[in-house]
């Protein structure tokens, strides 16, 4: 039989099997704080623990640490990104990024996507497997045990579609902003979907204060279905009608992303249309120049397109920034470095 993952665990479910099992009634909240807190790679590094205890978490537990098995560090801006290997032999990847309000990691919530959205790398090979909660964890203790600094903010906007991986997004959002372990908050988390209508509707009523990010791309359903498969599921009016009542009942503000690639969905009607479609919404608008992929061939839209296509928003009241691209010398696509390390490993 499959051992148990322990930190996939809420502090509950530990206490309760933990008693089963016949340990003292203390050691549930010791045992998750090396866990979840202190951020340990194995069993034996539970010091206040006896051997015993210690072999009988090993008899009946597994514990997940993810192996980085690539770290790039950006020389122009600190950004790191990670290459962590599971221990099925998969690889996925992560990035820490710096900012002037505290460290932000972006987390991958699957191996590989079933999106088919067409600019983006993660996709291309389909989905492997989705990842657990404890996966999704370890990419942040990993990487705030490598750097030495605190994390203060998540991004779930790696690669794979969170929403299609519902429970075990949420069962690490409660374990990572609950008490005992990181305790980030909820406020500080931001979740990026493509726009799955049933997800946003669940999450609605999931009662976390999280931020819900929109991947929009498209300021009408037929250019959103050139770029993104699931606008053929899923009507804008639907997409948007969810994400305002996400808003009305959490009071969260969303965020709105826009990647602008050339030709596509860059030009200035468009962003009237765009700043038409969002009237009433509570949100902001993230513009993101597209990052060309070597699979497909989408290119950035120029420097003074990006800027005439904000300046039209803002002067419709429409909240918006561009991204600033982090580690640029270390870039690559969501995805791509994971997809580069296949290629090649399988050469
Ligand atoms: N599946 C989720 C989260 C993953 S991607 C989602 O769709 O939101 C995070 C963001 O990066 C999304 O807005 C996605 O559309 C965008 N993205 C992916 N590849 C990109 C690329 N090559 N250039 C620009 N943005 C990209």
């Amino acid at each position: 039989m499959e051992k148990t993952d322990i930190k996939s665990l809420t502090i509950e479910e530990l206490s309760l099997q933990l008693k089963e099992l016949g340990f003292k009634s203390f050691r549930a909240k010791q045992i998750y704080q090396w866990l979840h807190e202190k951020l340990v790679e194995s069993f034996d590094e539970m010091t206040n623990l006896s051997l015993g205890d210690r072999e009988r978490l090993k008899e009946n537990y597994r514990l997940v640490a993810l192996k980085p098995v690539q770290v790039l560090v950006s020389k122009i801006d600190g950004t790191r990104k990670y290459l962590f290997s599971l221990g099925d032999g998969n690889v996925i990847e992560s990035v820490w990024m710096q900012y002037k309000h505290g460290n932000s990691v972006c987390i991958s919530s699957q191996v590989g996507c079933r999106m088919g959205c067409r600019f983006c790398a993660s996709t291309l090979d389909g989905l492997e497997r989705n990842l657990l909660p404890s996966e999704m964890l370890d990419q942040i203790y990993r990487i705030q045990r490598d750097t030495g600094e605190r994390v203060s903010n998540v991004v779930v906007m790696g690669s794979g579609e969170p929403l299609d991986n519902y429970d075990n997004l949420v069962r690490f959002i409660r374990i990572l902003s609950g008490e005992g372990g990181l305790n980030i908050s909820q406020r500080n988390i931001t979740v990026s979907t493509c726009g799955i209508v049933p997800g946003i509707r669940r999450l609605t009523e999931e009662g976390l204060s999280i931020t819900l990010a929109l991947s929009l791309h498209a300021p009408n359903d037929q250019v959103r279905k050139t770029l993104m498969p699931i606008a053929n599921a899923y009507p804008l009016a639907e997409v948007l009608s969810a994400c305002h009542e996400y808003f009305e009942k959490t009071g969260r503000r969303l965020t709105f992303e826009y990647s602008l690639v050339k030709g596509v969905n860059d030009n200035l009607e468009e962003a009237s249309q765009l700043a038409r479609l969002l009237k009433g919404q509570q949100g902001h608008v993230n513009l993101i120049p597209v990052n060309p992929i070597k699979e497909r061939d989408f290119v950035q839209s120029n420097h003074q397109a990006i800027q005439a296509f904000k300046n039209l928003l803002e002067k419709n009241g429409i909240n918006v920034t561009i991204r600033r691209e982090m580690g640029r010398d270390i870039n690559g696509a969501c995805g791509q470095l994971r997809k580069s390390y296949l290629d090649h490993s399988a050469t």
